[in-house]
């Protein structure tokens, strides 16, 4: 009977949007939520993703009928584009095939549970996957879920609220050869740290020594810098050297589709004679773990962000949306900084400029953040997260005032 089922703990983040909730102060913030909010701290439907609605509805064919198992066929090609380069070699030498997924958190899923079923390195304690300390938690549930075993890398440095560059090298240096390596393609969740070109470079070459697996996950491509290709750099940059990998790409972010569940999962197979027998092996695979798990993926969001991708006019379109999410966030860190600075708030403060992406790690104290929640009415997770996109205009001056007064004690 449930007899046996013990409670469950609340999701922290989910507790925190409850929290938040109940708080009826006008002058509450919540800087919790990993979704992206306008000026007016209002949820934003892309122009580009309402045009594509529109041409949706006016399709007098649409239907909804099953998708195939590996999805839609226009979206995963063009998805393939998209995070390899349209002119790129791995998929004119037909290296790469791609499954649609249930967003980035299903392609993950996907890619655990093909490795935790076919990965089979030389020295057998290397079927291990070593993620970020502190990486996104559903890392964690995500990998446990298929057993497999998990490692940490060190990734944040308290001291300077940026990348630990020794401390990751030595530890993935250190990992068994064939080690899995999980990384974050760019606006790191939930530092906002990111490695520069150099330090991926290196990163690469120990891996590549190493024989270590690489296995990206792309959450914010296009979202964090504004362009689409320098946010995929890292990615194309593991292809070019020759890894076998795997990609898990959302496009909850970037299109703004969170509910619509729209993604891919990409195996790229090395160069070699055999790549693309290589390539139908795994297809083959991750169709029959598509099929039991979720038998096809939905089509909605598929839909959408597909005549978006495969339209070089919508394209451009998708790119200024880009860049208005982006530059905002970017505006907002600008002025968080100068603010903090002009008031001569105790510490430095380059780090939120410094960081990308959606979230900033502040380094303000768990004491801090819940000074900050019970008198400020100030939302974030203990670990001192802010998501960015939660700041605007209207409250980014009461943020600052709140944490300068929080920090003084
Ligand atoms: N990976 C990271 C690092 C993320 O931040 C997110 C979104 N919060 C995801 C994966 C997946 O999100 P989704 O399943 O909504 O695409």
């Amino acid at each position: 009977s449930a007899d046996v089922v013990p409670q469950a703990p609340e999701d922290p983040l989910f507790g925190l949007m409850a929290a938040y909730r109940k708080d009826s102060d006008p002058k509450k913030v919540d800087l919790g939520i990993g979704a992206y909010r306008d000026d007016n701290a209002k949820p934003w439907v892309l122009p580009v993703v309402k045009e594509a609605e529109e041409l949706l509805r006016k399709d007098p064919d649409l239907n909804h009928e099953y998708l195939p198992i590996a999805g839609l066929a226009d979206f995963t090609s063009a998805s393939q584009k998209l995070i390899l380069g349209k002119s790129s070699p791995a998929i004119a030498e037909k290296r790469v095939t791609s499954i649609q997924s249930v967003s980035g958190t299903g392609a993950l899923h996907l890619g655990a549970l093909f490795l935790a079923r076919f990965y089979n390195p030389s020295t057998p304690d290397a079927k291990t996957i070593y993620v970020s300390t502190p990486t996104w938690a559903n890392h964690n549930q995500l990998f446990s879920n298929v057993k497999l075993p998990m490692k940490g890398y060190p990734y944040f440095s308290k001291e300077t609220k940026g990348l630990d560059f020794e401390g990751m090298v030595s530890t993935i240096e250190s990992a068994p050869e064939g080690a899995i390596i999980l990384l974050h393609a760019c606006a790191h969740n939930p530092t906002g740290v990111d490695a520069t070109q150099d330090q991926w470079k290196k990163i690469a070459q120990v891996m590549k020594q190493k024989r270590h697996f690489p296995f990206f996950d792309c959450a914010y491509q296009g979202f964090a810098s504004g362009s689409l290709e320098t946010d995929a750099w890292a990615i194309n940059h593991f292809v070019e050297q020759g890894f076998e990998l795997m990609i898990a790409q959302s496009y909850a972010k970037n299109f703004g589709l969170y509910g619509e569940r729209a993604g891919c999962f990409h195996f790229v197979a090395a160069p070699s004679e055999n790549a693309a027998d290589e390539v139908s092996r795994v297809g083959s695979q991750l169709a029959i773990l598509q099929r039991s798990e979720i038998s096809n993926p939905p089509a909605y969001g598929a839909r959408v962000a597909s005549l978006v991708l495969n339209d070089e006019k919508l394209f451009a379109q998708w790119e200024e949306d880009l860049r208005t999410m982006s530059g905002r966030i970017k505006e907002m860190r600008k002025q968080l900084r100068s603010k903090l600075e002009q008031k001569k708030t105790p510490g430095t403060w380059n780090h939120i400029t410094d960081q990308i992406g959606m979230f900033s790690f502040t380094g303000l104290t768990e004491q801090q953040v819940q000074t900050l929640r019970e008198q400020y009415h100030v939302y974030m997770t203990k670990n001192g997260r802010i998501s960015m996109a939660g700041l605007n205009t209207h409250n980014i001056d009461y943020f600052a005032e709140s944490v300068d007064k929080v920090v003084r004690g």
